[in-house]
């Protein structure tokens, strides 16, 4: 069996009942999550025995980072077509008019047509535009539950944390001790919120990369004997919500502007 090309090839073999005996809410996020390699085909209990044997086991390549991500945003963009955009802005925080579904994307609009082009107010760039539409497409658009957890307690989060924490906390921690006013133009760039501190954490700010996805990212000060810290916690439902390689997308691409940030106010972080 060829491996599937999108997730409408996986979707096509479902019930479409959308029953949620899957864990599911429909048959399309199930396919979504089969095809990013979270959910495995058999777990639909409506498939037959023969399609079941087909798929089964064949590696999944939704969402690799050895992906080019010039190539999964065509891929993504192609698949919007098959999409009910007002169907999916309801069940993402989401608002459909004008036949676009737009959200806010770090306080800034960010749309999609039925056609799968993009507009926004700031730069359209892969590490953002990846995640947008795969949370339009296969998020399952749960209700933000207030209970942070860290990168690594994310389903599939552990193995990839290693690399988080080297390409998203260690060079937006560089940021915050060189160039301390980072928080203040984080809270008014992209329309975050300082919270009280979180975890004994000095400085905590809350941001929304996607309505469902808020992301917050503690700071611990330099104190006598002890390094400074920063740690980025996600809500507890983010894995459902998006798919870890988008997450991680996020938290590396938050982590660049936030250097870009320091750079335009003459602080180089990058050696
Ligand atoms: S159990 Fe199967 S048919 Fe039911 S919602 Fe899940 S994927 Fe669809």
């Amino acid at each position: 069996m060829a491996q599937p090309k999108s997730a409408f090839e996986i979707f096509r073999l479902l019930d479409k009942s959308n029953c949620q005996e899957c864990g599911e809410k429909t048959c399309l996020a199930f396919a979504g999550a089969v095809f990013l390699g979270q959910r495995k085909i058999q777990e639909c209990p409506k498939l037959n025995p023969e399609t079941v044997e087909r798929f089964a086991g064949v590696p999944v390549k939704g969402n690799t980072h050895e992906q080019n991500p010039g190539d999964r945003l065509e891929k993504l963009k192609s698949e919007i077509v098959h999409l009910n955009l007002a169907e999916a802005a309801e069940r993402v925080g989401a608002v459909f008019s004008g036949k676009k579904l737009t959200v806010k994307v770090l306080g800034k609009d960010f749309s999609v047509d039925e056609k799968g082009n993009l507009a926004t107010e700031i730069h359209i760039n892969p590490w953002v535009a990846v995640p947008f539409l795969s949370y339009i497409l296969y998020g399952q658009g749960l209700p933000v539950s207030g209970k942070w957890v860290p990168f690594r307690e994310l389903t599939d989060g552990r193995d990839r944390y290693p690399l988080f924490q080297k390409r998203c906390e260690e060079p937006m921690k560089k940021v915050a001790d060189l160039y301390t006013p980072l928080f203040d133009d984080v809270v008014h760039i992209f329309g975050g919120k300082q919270v009280d501190g979180q975890f004994q954490s000095d400085i905590s700010v809350v941001l929304h990369p996607l309505p469902k996805v808020p992301v917050m990212i503690c700071y611990w000060l330099a104190e006598e004997g002890l390094d400074s810290s920063l740690h980025i916690f996600f809500d507890e439902t983010a894995d459902r919500n998006l798919d870890i390689g988008s997450i991680f997308s996020l938290g590396t691409g938050l982590a660049q502007l936030f250097t870009k940030i320091a750079l335009r106010h003459g602080f180089d972080t990058r050696t």
